[in-house]
């Protein structure tokens, strides 16, 4: 962009400890924790906070697993009633204390959750959403059934509650307590290492796999947190209400958790709480309408569809929203220092070395037995008409499709069987051909989760370090001061400079670039040209997929052309594109 983004300026502020920026938060919670012990409600105004308190952190769950991670849970009814079912007949029928139960709640829904997760995520979609409903009525049913264990329809009564809260005032006080810890760890959770992973996985899980997150565990730790706080709420539940029984824990109840977590907005803590407070209080405001049978239900869903129909991302998403645009302009981005690859210099002369590599699809045979060594320091260009396999070789290089057959040896390692995330460890950067960007992030966060990878010499401990690497970044593509934009207000040409930005970030070892220059218009081709030679210039190893000939001709020594799967040519530049099977191949065609 403009100079003044490679000047070298101060450092970048260090952020004031965590618990003096909160202190704000924890005055709020200690005035609401006074008000609800001190003050004298009424039997029906408590049960209604009761019940407001204990759901908003079964909310709280849903805007883990889908709100931040994307991954849809239609059981949580279940593991609220798991939970209360734990504390319920080990208080009441045990005689056991009531913390025990309340942590046993706890392990034993995150256990369930975990184990329900590992069973189904990895199928993703249609699946979960059937396996959890499926798990809901397995619950239900074993509670209404099992009536030697669980006294079936009759439900358990006389629940215990801890010494220390016998009285519901200072019962209330204490599940608001819990609110507002459990609220938040789930408020901080976005900007930690795992709540990074989770958005990354929900926006895009492709990108995030060759970014170095393993998608499969961080949906399973998003899973068992949201069970384990269904299981906590649930707990707190029956302590509060002394008496559960099977139908407040049914298929309905989840939908009405979900429905309360989109209402208020999925995304972010403070959602839930609107979403439970507004679903819980509604039927209270419409009491007046139960008179005329029918007409109380009507009413109820059009407010929930009209909120829905016109604040897509919840009440909360709306302000959030229109929060985060704002920032990006008032708040400036912190100033960065040049950025310093450092791509590892020990190992052999290659730097990936492939042999024999095919991928076919059925009777299609996309990538044919096919050999690439690339040098290290290189820029090394792979081309070939459409359709030739290029892109489906670098799918294969970075793991997200299994080789049919053949070899990957990165810088002495093979890494023909890793996870995507275990490759980008091992020191694989890459970009799309159709970029894929976290979008509901901000360019500085995208390229945080770059900056993340595991093995990452270049960044520190802390999230000071992290950040500072990714604007360093940034700004080597020249958008530094733009660090704090949401993606959607990027041109094309911009993203795909964030794209790279992400990938030099983790600073690899070899970067694959397919097609870069797909879809610029010239002067955003010149300033990428000028960008590769920089990235060059630093001796990182490059494998780069493109179609514009002046571009592989000037910046590859090395060109490798594939033709219906099978490499056709390979060598020096200059031959390679006199090679008279690539003249008739590859430019006769066009
Ligand atoms: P290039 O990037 O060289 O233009 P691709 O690698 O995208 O070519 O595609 C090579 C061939 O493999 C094409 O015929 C394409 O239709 C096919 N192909 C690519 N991906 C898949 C897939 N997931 N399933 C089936 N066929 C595929
Ligand atoms: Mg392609």
């Amino acid at each position: 962009m403009s100079a003044s983004d490679n000047m070298i300026p101060a450092p970048a502020v260090r952020s004031r400890p965590l618990i003096v920026r909160h202190l704000p938060y924890f005055i709020g919670a200690a005035v609401l924790v006074t008000l609800a012990a001190g003050m004298r409600f009424d039997g029906y105004i408590l049960n209604i906070l009761l019940q407001a308190t204990t759901f908003s952190i079964a909310v709280f769950g849903l805007s883990v697993v889908l709100g931040l991670c994307g991954q849809i849970n239609l059981a949580q009814a279940a593991f609220f009633g798991f939970g209360a079912y734990v504390v319920g007949l080990g208080t009441a029928d045990l005689h056991l204390n009531f913390w025990l139960c309340l942590v046993g709640a706890c392990a034993i829904t995150l256990v369930a959750g975990a184990f329900l997760g590992m069973s189904t995520l990895r199928l993703g979609g249609h699946y979960l959403a059937m396996v959890t409903i499926s798990f809901q009525q397995i619950v239900t049913l074993v509670m209404i059934n099992a009536i030697g264990i669980t006294h079936g329809p009759d439900g358990v009564a006389n629940i215990r509650r801890p010494e220390l809260f016998q009285n519901s005032q200072s019962y209330l006080a204490f599940c608001v307590a819990m609110l507002a810890i459990v609220g938040y760890l789930v408020w901080h959770l976005p900007d930690t290492k795992l709540g990074r992973a989770m958005r990354a996985v929900r926006d895009n899980e492709l990108a995030a796999g060759v970014n170095g997150i393993d998608v499969f565990r961080t949906k399973i730790y998003a899973f068992g947190i949201c069970a384990l706080l269904g299981g906590l709420a649930g707990g707190l539940f029956a302590g509060g209400f002394a008496y559960v029984s099977p139908d407040q824990f049914s298929f309905a109840e989840s939908i009405v958790f979900l429905t309360m977590s989109l209402l208020g907005g999925v995304a972010s803590p403070i959602g839930s709480v609107i979403g439970t407070g507004l679903l819980i209080l509604i039927p209270e405001w419409l009491r007046f309408l139960k008179s005329v049978p029918g007409l109380y239900l009507a009413i109820y869903g059009l407010f929930v569809i009209l909120i829905i129909r016109f604040m897509p991302d919840g009440i909360w998403g709306f302000v959030a929203d229109a929060f985060t645009r704002w920032r990006a302009h008032t708040k400036a981005p912190p100033a960065a220092a040049a950025l310093q690859l450092k791509p590892a210099t020990t190992g052999g002369d290659i730097v990936l070395e492939v042999t024999g590599l095919s991928k076919h699809f059925g009777g299609l045979k996309a990538v044919d037995g096919v050999d690439i060594a690339v040098k290290r320091g290189g820029v090394h260009a792979l081309i070939g008409p459409n359709g030739s396999g290029k892109t489906t070789t670098l799918n294969v290089l970075s793991g997200l499709y299994k080789a049919t057959s053949g070899r990957i040896v990165l810088d002495g390692t093979d890494i023909t069987t890793m996870a995507p995330h275990q490759r980008t460890a091992a020191g694989l950067g890459r970009t799309f051909q159709n970029i894929r960007l976290f979008r509901s992030m901000t360019a500085l966060e995208n390229v945080e989760i770059g900056a993340e990878r595991r093995g990452n010499t270049m960044v520190g401990k802390g999230d000071d370090a992290l950040t500072e690497r990714a604007m360093e970044a940034l700004t080597f593509v020249g958008l530094g001061s733009r660090a704090n934009e949401l993606i959607s207000s990027f041109s094309y040409g911009h993203q795909r400079l964030i794209e790279i930005a992400r990938a030099l970030a983790s600073n690899p070892t070899l970067l694959l670039l397919d097609e870069p220059a797909a879809g610029l218009n010239s002067t955003e081709k010149l300033e990428l040209h000028e960008l590769l030679k920089r990235i060059a210039a630093q001796g990182l190893t490059i494998l780069i997929i493109d179609h514009d000939m002046t571009l592989v001709s000037e910046a590859a020594q090395h060109i490798t052309v594939l033709n219906f799967g099978r490499r056709i040519a390979d060598g020096e530049s200059m031959a390679v594109l006199r090679h008279p099977d690539v003249v008739s191949a590859y430019l006769g065609s066009e």
